[in-house]
């Protein structure tokens, strides 16, 4: 469980993310969602260790973490640009927290196989990112999280550097994977599209604050303001 409790965020005298609270389940698929500029990403940098937090509690199983480094919160994030090394190959690029957190040899390539076969990607393990294709990329991204094995993953609009027909695709299948590991997903969007079709809920955001925290259809039918309404484009 991922649980947010007022959570801020100030840089000098800006507020980005003003009191954000939350609670996500075990195994729940959650969409951030929101116009740009909105805080999205500030927020899930928040939740991963990567930035400060101003104000407010982050726990998570019931334990607060604000001061816990990102290594020891148990998450995995996917990053927009998915931050692939360049001089590493496809198999390095995977391995690399592995190896850093000093798994044995014999279940990294356990844990390889496993996501290579997940992915459809067995086949490009030796090769450099530059080499590859924008979704496999993507899918190179997705493996370094799935061999992490933690039990929460965050990504920041993992889709948005692809095209219209692979977002589609890639939306089934970051949905099918989540579910086949159980694990907990934290994932911002800019795109109505992706936050109605892949959540099991959803939280709107506007200027750094909640406007909105349900199931996509709920959200959908019973608008809480013309902002939600018109951001999820339901009807008037
Ligand atoms: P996008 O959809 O464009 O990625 P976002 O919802 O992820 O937007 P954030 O990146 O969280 O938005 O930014 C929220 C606000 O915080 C923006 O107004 C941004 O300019 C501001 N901001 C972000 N980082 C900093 C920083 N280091 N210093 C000052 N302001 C910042
Ligand atoms: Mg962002």
């Amino acid at each position: 469980e991922v649980e947010l409790r007022r959570i801020s965020k100030m840089y000098e005298r800006q507020q980005v993310v003003n009191e954000v609270s939350a609670i996500i389940a075990p195994g729940e698929f959650f969409v951030l969602v929101g116009p740009s500029g909105c805080g999205k990403s500030t927020t899930l940098r928040m939740i991963a260790g990567l930035e400060e937090i101003s104000a407010g509690e982050l726990l998570i199983g019931g334990k607060r973490v604000n001061e816990v480094p990102p290594s020891g919160r148990n998450i995995s994030m996917v990053f927009q640009n998915y931050a692939l090394y360049p001089h590493l190959t496809v198999k390095d690029n995977i391995l690399f927290g592995l190896q850093v957190r000093k798994v044995s040899k014999q279940d990294q390539v356990k844990r390889l196989e496993h996501a290579a076969e997940m992915l459809g990607i067995a086949a490009l393990l030796n090769r450099k990112p530059k080499e590859l294709s924008g979704g496999q990329r993507q899918r190179v991204a997705l493996g370094r999280a799935i061999v992490s094995q933690h039990p929460i993953c965050l990504m920041d609009e993992p889709l948005s550097n692809l095209d219209a027909k692979l977002r589609g695709h890639m939306r089934t299948e970051i949905r099918q994977l989540q579910q086949e590991l159980g694990i907990t997903m934290i994932y911002v969007t800019h795109d109505q599209v992706e936050a109605m079709t892949m959540g099991d809920r959803m939280m709107v955001l506007r200027d750094g604050e909640v406007q909105q925290v349900g199931r996509p259809l709920d959200v959908y039918n019973h608008p809480a303001n013309l902002f939600v309404a018109e951001f999820t484009g339901a009807p008037p």
